[in-house]
């Protein structure tokens, strides 16, 4: 599925995964509709767990997890590592990438256009193409560097 054409609504998107073969089942449908209701957040895969299981209470660990690797095969979401290696999920979309304050956590979306010449020069010297979205960079948004800046 192309990005511009992922739907963004729960019923398309359990159209696709049947599609794909089995059930729509409930945890099926809770797990998108966490996904939708997350909007720009960036949920970590316990977090999508934790609040699909406030709809489905039984629901199993690796059911969820089963279904958040169909829809990332079908291009419905996409998943990227924030810190510490652990992954996040988000609705795919505009291909951005990420700065994770090391301080506070907050998160930033950044278009991946920003690494364009970055992706150039690596590219005429090394051959390689790099994919600027996957994992965040790291550093210290601006109001942390305030606040280091004005502690004496
Ligand atoms: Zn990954
Ligand atoms: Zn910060
Ligand atoms: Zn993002």
């Amino acid at each position: 599925v192309a990005a511009s054409q992922v739907p963004r609504d729960t019923d398309a998107i359990l159209d696709l995964l049947r599609a794909g073969g089995g059930r729509a089942t409930a945890s099926r449908r809770a797990t998108i509709d966490v996904i939708l209701a997350a909007g720009d957040e960036h949920l970590a895969a316990g977090e999508i767990l934790r609040r699909v299981r406030t709809t489905v209470p039984d629901v199993a660990e690796s059911t969820v997890y089963r279904i958040l690797a169909s829809l990332e095969d079908l291009g419905v979401i996409s998943h990227l590592h924030l810190a510490n290696g652990a992954s996040a999920y988000h609705p795919a979309g505009a291909r951005h990438q990420h700065l994770v304050c090391r301080r506070c956590g907050a998160v930033t979306d950044v278009p991946d256009t920003v690494f364009d010449e970055l992706a150039t020069v690596i590219d005429a010297f090394y051959g390689f193409s790099i994919d600027a979205s996957h994992v965040a960079l790291q550093g210290h948004c601006s109001a942390c560097r305030t606040a280091a800046a004005t502690t004496p």
